[in-house]
């Protein structure tokens, strides 16, 4: 049998640190499902966007405000689990490629601030993860706020960081591959979402007290997940024999 998470892993840290590759990629070798909540508000933005209504509004006039929420919660957000094919659909629609271009990236962070569209979507990935659980499966969940505020008694969370230099290089390099023209300075982006993200009142980033931080600047996607595994399994999170040797039995 091959190695097999069982109760939740929560990845969180800024962006361009190797979240989503990482998360995904755990989830992919523990046999687990995956949860992207960044796509979650990506996709609520998308939306936003679509309805026209104003981001400026939103932040200072209450009535600009209800407006967006309102978008927010009438939207039908829907994403699969699987961390083979992590599609997400805006009102049936597939949005997986709109949800990463440049008049997302600009307005989410703007759109997350809001406690309202919080409160919703934190439900909602709650549901999800509740649903893997209930399944008996593991489940990798990836974000900015989930070991603090969505799954607080995650069995194993961390904290990924990797240099600004770093950080900006996968960036430009995921842009390039994307094919995404004219995409903002990246450098600069990362610093202003980061920003944005730290700083507002509603769950900013922060890792929670009992998270593990793990520099990913040096190390390539499979020493990431050599060490999580390990830390997953120092916490018996794992059944089953690690099939790479890496890991040894607890189930
Ligand atoms: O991870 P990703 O870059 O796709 O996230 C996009 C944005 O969504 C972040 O910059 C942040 O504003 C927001 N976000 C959040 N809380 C999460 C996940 C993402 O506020 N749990």
């Amino acid at each position: 049998m091959d190695a097999t998470l069982r109760g939740v892993v929560a990845v969180d840290g800024p962006s361009g640190t190797g979240k989503s590759t990482t998360a995904r990629g755990l989830a992919m070798r523990l046999d687990a499902r995956y949860l992207d909540t960044g796509a979650m508000y990506r996709a609520a933005t998308l939306a936003v966007l679509r309805s026209g209504l104003s981001l400026d509004l939103a932040a200072t006039t209450a009535e600009g405000h209800d407006d967006v929420v309102a978008v927010v919660l009438g939207a039908r957000l829907e994403l699969s689990t699987d961390p083979a094919e992590p599609r997400v659909r805006l009102d049936g629609e597939d949005v997986g490629a709109e949800i990463r271009g440049t008049a997302v990236t600009g307005a989410v962070s703007a759109v997350s601030a809001l406690t309202a569209v919080r409160a919703h979507l934190v439900s909602e990935q709650r549901r999800i993860v509740a649903e893997a659980l209930a399944d008996g499966t593991g489940i990798v969940v990836e974000g900015r706020d989930i070991g603090t505020v969505v799954v607080p008694d995650a069995g194993l969370k961390i904290f990924l960081t990797a240099s600004a230099l770093v950080r900006a290089g996968r960036r430009d390099a995921e842009n390039t591959a994307a094919g995404r023209v004219g995409a903002p300075d990246t450098q600069a982006d990362l610093a202003r979402r980061d920003t944005l993200d730290s700083s507002r009142a509603a769950s900013p980033l922060r890792p929670a007290e009992d998270a593990v931080e793990v520099d990913t600047s040096t190390l390539d996607i499979d020493g990431v997940l050599d060490r999580l595994q390990g830390l997953a399994e120092d916490r018996d999170m794992i059944v089953g024999f690690a099939d790479a040797g890496v890991g040894s039995h607890k189930g």
